[in-house]
């Protein structure tokens, strides 16, 4: 998912600052978007709709509205289903005022909570875990609502980048492991907060900082202050993933800029795994592109865009079934033929999930004529599902969960197949193996210390 936030010390068209932001990260989620304010009247009011953002919300209309503080999301789901109820934000008017949420992320400890909360009294209209923070915040009404949030956000485990509103407050928090980005931005005193810098720019706003993990940042009318989530310091978890694939190349997450590290994949990916006989490298639109330029620059091979791909086709796991997947494969990527005949060619992707893509187009490119197709991809095998809130599907279904490399690679009918090694990752994202989230890749998950429930309220 991605989230959005701004704040202006007076009444403005923010809500369609927060539609173009909104607009920017529509590469986080496909099946709904929505946003909140805060009326004149001092009511939480939200717009949501199912589809893209220019489906589900009306430009126009968001631009008449004029407020203090705003809030957007774009959703794709990994917990609760793709419903209008599951769309973000939330918004709910609990005994100390209007709340509303988007979440980006995935509760580790969501159900546990829900069930505590249930054995309560509490009725969830939603099956998202985001509910769980304003039912956490309800039954703290005896504190002021910033209090109760920081309490809800201490009982939480797993991730959670958040842009919420509280009364005439926006505040943004980030897990204490940092797994999704969450970064700051200013344009003359509007303060904006956006799950990637992809989204600053595209209102002329400037990218201050990333929120820290185990941060939250409160802005009103007093200005932009900093608060720490009261629970031990956690060791940095930030996702790999949002390097490899997820992230727009143009954002710059925890310091980093997406485009030079996946760049920077494709080098490592060559010293790595070379592949001299070949005489052309391309890469799988849009994902491999720039690991491809990297692999082409470090191995010398010509670099040509030798598949094309359909830009009105959406991304092809975002599509429900199996069967649409494989269509959606065979509709949005072809080869250019000409470029293939009695070439040895490298194809460079980001991953693998299910097999689907990299079947298709070798098949593809050898009915083109491509004498040889080398498979390379610039991230180690996905193995395990994400929990934090990609939507990895489970084991059995994984590619490379189902089979070793050589049976993936006949498979896919590749004349060879080889993968990122773990290390290359840490050093193109420039951290150490204990800073960084690798668990899809490797089953090393969050564990021990690290998760406790302290439920009591
Ligand atoms: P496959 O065809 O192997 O199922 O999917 C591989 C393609 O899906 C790659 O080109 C990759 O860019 C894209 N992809 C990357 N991340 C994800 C993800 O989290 N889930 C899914 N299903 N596909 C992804
Ligand atoms: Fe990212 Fe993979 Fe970790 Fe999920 S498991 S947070 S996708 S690195
Ligand atoms: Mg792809």
């Amino acid at each position: 998912c991605g989230v959005f936030g701004a704040y202006s010390p007076r009444p403005e068209p923010l809500l369609e600052d927060v539609y173009l932001g909104l607009y920017a990260l529509q590469h986080r989620g496909q099946e709904s978007a929505g946003v909140a304010w805060i009326n004149g009247d001092g009511m939480a009011k939200t717009v949501k709709g199912m589809g893209l953002v220019h489906d589900a919300l009306n430009q126009h209309e968001l631009s008449q509205q004029e407020t203090r503080v705003a809030i957007g999301h774009v959703r794709y789901s990994t917990a609760g289903g793709s419903l209008a109820a599951n769309a973000q934000p939330l918004v709910a008017t609990y005994a100390r005022g209007p709340v509303g949420i988007a979440h980006n992320g995935n509760l580790t400890n969501g159900k546990a909570i829900a069930q505590y909360l249930e054995s309560r009294g509490a009725i969830f209209q939603s099956t998202t875990d985001t509910e769980v923070i304003i039912h956490l915040m309800a039954h703290q009404a005896h504190k002021p609502p910033l209090e109760a949030l920081i309490g809800a956000l201490r009982r939480l485990v797993g991730a959670y980048s958040l842009a919420v509103l509280l009364e005439d407050r926006l505040v943004a928090a980030r897990d204490p492991w940092g797994f999704r980005p969450l970064v700051l931005g200013k344009r003359g005193d509007v303060t904006y907060i956006a799950s990637e810098s992809c989204a600053l720019d595209i209102v002329g706003a400037e990218l201050i900082r990333d929120v820290e993990p185990g941060e939250i940042v409160v802005v009103d009318e007093k200005g932009i202050r900093s608060l720490r989530i009261p629970v031990e310091p956690k060791r940095h978890f930030g996702c790999a993933f949002e390097y490899v694939y997820f992230a727009r190349p143009d954002s710059i997450i925890d310091g980093r800029s997406v485009y030079a590290v996946r760049k920077e994949l494709g080098r490592l990916l060559a010293k790595g795994s070379p592949c001299p006989g070949a005489n052309l490298v391309t890469g799988m639109p849009d994902s491999g592109t720039l690991a491809a330029m990297g692999y082409a620059e470090e191995s010398s091979i010509a670099y040509e865009k030798a598949i094309v791909r359909n830009r009105y086709v959406g991304r092809t796991f975002i599509q429900p079934t199996q069967r649409v997947r494989d269509l959606g494969v065979r509709i949005k990527l072809n080869p250019v033929p000409h470029l293939m005949e009695g070439k040895d060619v490298v194809v460079v992707d980001d991953s693998i999930v299910r097999g689907t893509t990299a079947q298709r187009i070798v098949t593809l490119m050898r009915g083109c004529g491509a004498r040889n197709v080398h498979l390379r991809i610039a991230s180690p095998p996905v193995r395990f599902p994400c929990y934090y809130g990609i939507d990895t599907p489970v084991s059995e279904e994984l590619a490379a969960a189902r089979m070793d490399i050589e049976g993936l690679e006949r498979q896919v009918g590749a004349c060879s197949l080889a993968y990122l090694r773990e290390e290359d990752l840490f050093e193109a994202i420039g951290r150490g193996r204990n800073d960084v989230c690798t668990a899809c890749f490797s089953g090393h998950y969050l564990e021990g210390k690290e998760i406790d429930h302290d439920l009591d309220l």
